[in-house]
């Protein structure tokens, strides 16, 4: 049984498509053990996205996460990690497969209605940056 870490990001959260991704999550499989919307403060978008803060589009990237609330949520369940990355699709959606949250929800790259941590060492990482062990349940 593995953890990963969610974002339903501002664009989501926006359009209230809350119910409708989270529907997709738990379909797959997933739990939903930790939950909670928050309003991302700048230092908090530049350290959750540090390693691409040598990348053109880092500036759009934090102000976009700030730009509205969102919600972090801790998913569980057998390769949670690939599993979520399955179930959101390709971060363009342009690319992204059928069924896909990306497909059926994400406006752009940029506006890409969900992330997922990418491998078990930044889903400890990321979690621990949200939630205290005492939370997910
Ligand atoms: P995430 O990390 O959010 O789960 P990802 O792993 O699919 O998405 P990364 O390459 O880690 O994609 O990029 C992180 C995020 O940065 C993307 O989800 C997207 O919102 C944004 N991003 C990536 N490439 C671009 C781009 N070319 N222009 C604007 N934003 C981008
Ligand atoms: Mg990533």
């Amino acid at each position: 049984i593995e953890r990963t870490f969610s974002i339903l990001k501002p664009d989501a959260t926006q359009r209230n498509l809350t119910g409708g991704i989270n529907a997709l999550i738990e379909a797959a499989g997933l739990k939903i053990v930790a939950q909670k919307r928050i309003q991302m403060s700048l230092a908090e978008a530049r350290r959750f996205y540090a390693v691409h803060k040598e990348r053109p589009f880092f500036g759009e990237l934090v102000e976009f996460m700030v730009s509205a609330p969102v919600v972090v949520q801790v998913l569980e369940g057998e390769n949670a990690i690939a599993k979520y990355r399955e179930v959101m699709g390709a971060t363009n959606p342009a690319q992204a497969a059928e069924g896909t949250i990306r497909k059926q929800f994400a406006l752009s790259v940029g506006e890409n209605s969900v992330h997922g941590s990418d491998s078990a060492d930044n889903a400890k990482l990321e979690i621990a940056q949200f939630f205290s062990e005492n939370e997910i349940i």
